[in-house]
């Protein structure tokens, strides 16, 4: 999985299905419109799975919030976490 920064600055996980799957224990779909897509990307931020259109939906329009990065940490953690004992590659990209 590939880990970099949205527009506003939060932190970004792009994953597979399979990868989602197995990183958040959900479903590897999108949390907003429930559909699956060949990318799903993870926002610690908002503890959500977003497909590719509602993933630019959300970056286009979010805002960062400073005291929201106590919440990014704690999601991020977990995920990253989960990522090292499912042997899952992280590559943090821009
Ligand atoms: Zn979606």
């Amino acid at each position: 999985m590939k880990k970099f920064k949205s527009d506003c600055g939060y932190i970004v996980y792009e994953t597979t299905p399979r990868e989602c799957i197995e990183i958040t224990n959900g479903f590897g779909i999108c949390d907003m419109c429930a559909k699956t897509d060949k990318v799903i990307y993870l926002v610690p931020v908002l503890n959500h799975a977003f497909c590719q259109k509602c993933y630019d939906d959300w970056n286009g329009r979010a805002i960062f919030y400073e005291d929201d990065l106590w919440f990014e940490e704690f999601y991020a953690r977990i995920w990253e976490d989960m990522a090292k004992r499912k042997k899952i590659d992280l590559v943090e990209i821009r």
